[in-house]
């Protein structure tokens, strides 16, 4: 990769930050650059780092690569714990794929395969077509024929107040960086409306109060913005976790394997951290790709700028915890009913996963509970949890008894190295937070999906190690 290649302007102020651009083998036998998490974004800093021929160490606190990138290889199927999917404009994640020699295949179709999800309010179905004229239908007139899990992002697109989704972070938006339930409210949602159409299973948040809908309009033409370049949705054949193994496997330095970080200290020669175990290691460079939500438990010296410290303390990370569990026999033939499923209850959302021996078998169904219900299955525990998930599935739909076996639980918010899912912002935090928290701090660099400011997901993680990289290299 030559550096022309880096088509993206970096801020001046970040630059004159740090010291000076490091040169490839600059001190011979010696490492140049730490990289902090073997994430997708850490283990793309450090790929892009060595083609430039500087020595990169990567330090990972888990005993696995890929941090948000996991699959259970261990149950049918794979089911993936954690990212999923990549759009066809994906070029970074596509690139990866084929870089590693990686299989891609597209599941869009996998998910859109038989009926579509069925909605279950109080424990009893609502089909589609009854849903508008429904006593339990709470949305304004142009609401009521969208379904609870569509309500919120229709609302978003259609009245999306960004005629260019890139312009979210320029001072003009600022004053569009409101609560989505200050948004819906200006819509002509009602509190009962914006609860089920948000708050029974959030995406961002926990409740529509805390997340900006500045943030979801950006997302909204994001999503739109990769339509435009196909309409697949790509995943690894095999299990995603394959991509960052292979990332990993590209690398010619070291990547350390259960160290946990727990302190950084940038000197004016020299950068040194500290890990869990008593071990220290020192460059002159750092790039950390920790998500904030476990960054705030590292010491940092000599410390942040306020407005970094506010975010790096109080920037939110989804509540998400993942339930898998398979069926012995088709109990959703039995009962003529979808086999995937919205609810109000404890069970929150079931997606069947058709990942058995042809593309439309049923080789599982990943459950998931977002914001308040995953804190209700995280303070049951897993056993619990299971327990309770299986018997609501059983008492809703009684063709499913004695045919259902739990696997697993998987919470994101229990994750010691994560805390929590993806990161949001809260109404106020955009313009707050975001041009200054992923500023360089003496020799330290940040990077992560949290500090992109153009793409989402995995290809976030990849933009922003690339814009870290080049920070390294002064380009
Ligand atoms: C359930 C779920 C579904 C998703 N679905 C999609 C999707 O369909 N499409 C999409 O584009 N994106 C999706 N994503 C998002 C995508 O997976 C992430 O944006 C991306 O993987 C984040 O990469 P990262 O390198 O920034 O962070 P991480 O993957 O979190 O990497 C950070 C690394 O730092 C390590 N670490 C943390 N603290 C320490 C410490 N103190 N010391 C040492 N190491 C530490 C962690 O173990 C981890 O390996 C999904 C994510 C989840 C969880």
């Amino acid at each position: 990769m030559h550096r022309r290649q880096f088509t993206f302007a970096l801020g001046a102020a970040g630059l004159a930050a740090v010291a000076a651009p490091l040169r490839a083998a600059t001190r011979p036998g010696k490492i140049d650059v730490i990289v902090l998490g073997a994430g997708v974004a850490g283990l793309n800093a450090a790929w892009t780092l060595e083609q430039e021929g500087l020595r990169v160490l990567v330090l990972e606190g888990r005993q696995r690569v890929g941090g948000r990138v996991h699959t259970l290889f261990d149950l049918p199927g794979y089911p993936e714990m954690g990212f999923n999917s990549m759009g066809d404009g994906y070029g970074r994640g596509i690139g990866w794929a084929k870089r590693t020699g990686l299989e891609l295949v597209e599941v869009g179709q996998r998910y859109r395969m038989g009926k579509e999800q069925g909605l279950w309010l109080g424990g009893k179905p609502i089909p589609r077509d009854q849903w508008a004229a429904s006593p339990l239908n709470p949305f304004p007139k142009d609401y009521r024929a969208f379904m609870p899990w569509e309500a919120s992002s229709v609302a978003v697109a259609k009245h999306n107040r960004l005629t260019d989704y890139t312009t979210w972070l320029e001072p003009s938006a600022r004053p569009l960086d409101i609560s989505l339930n200050a948004f819906l409210t200006a819509q002509g949602f009602s509190q009962d409306a914006i609860r089920l159409a948000n708050d029974v299973s959030p995406f961002h948040g926990t409740t529509a109060h805390d997340v900006s809908a500045l943030m979801l309009e950006f997302g909204v033409g994001f999503v739109k913005n990769q339509l435009s370049a196909g309409p697949n949705s790509w995943s690894i054949k095999g299990g995603n976790e394959r991509l960052p193994k292979a990332m990993a496997a590209t690398l010619k330095g070291d990547i350390l394997l259960g160290k946990e970080v727990v302190a950084i200290d940038s000197r004016a020669d020299v950068a040194e951290v500290r890990c869990a175990d008593g071990s220290v290691y020192q460059a002159p460079r750092v790039i950390c790709s920790l998500p904030f939500s476990t960054l705030r438990n590292v010491h940092v010296t000599p410390g942040f700028t306020p407005l970094q410290s506010r975010a790096v303390a109080s920037l939110p990370y989804q509540r998400l915890s993942i339930a898998f569990i398979t069926a012995s026999a088709p109990f959703w033939d039995a009962d003529g009913h979808s086999p995937g499923m919205w609810t109000d209850s404890i069970l929150g959302s079931v997606t069947p996963q058709r990942y058995g021996s042809s593309v439309d078998q049923i080789s599982g169904f990943v459950v998931q509970a977002r914001g308040q219900l995953s804190d209700v299955w995280d303070r049951l525990g897993p056993q619990t949890a299971l327990a309770r998930i299986v018997a609501k599935l059983e008492e809703m739909r009684p063709a499913a008894k004695g045919k259902l076996k739990a696997h697993r639980m998987f919470s994101w918010t229990q994750e010691y190295f994560n805390a929590g899912d993806w990161a949001y912002f809260g109404p106020g935090q955009i313009a707050d937070f975001v041009p200054t928290m992923a500023q360089p701090s003496g020799r330290v660099h940040f990077c992560g999906e949290h500090t992109a400011t153009a793409a989402r997901g995995l290809e976030a993680a990849l933009e922003s190690a690339e814009r870290a990289a080049v920070e390294v290299l002064g380009l």
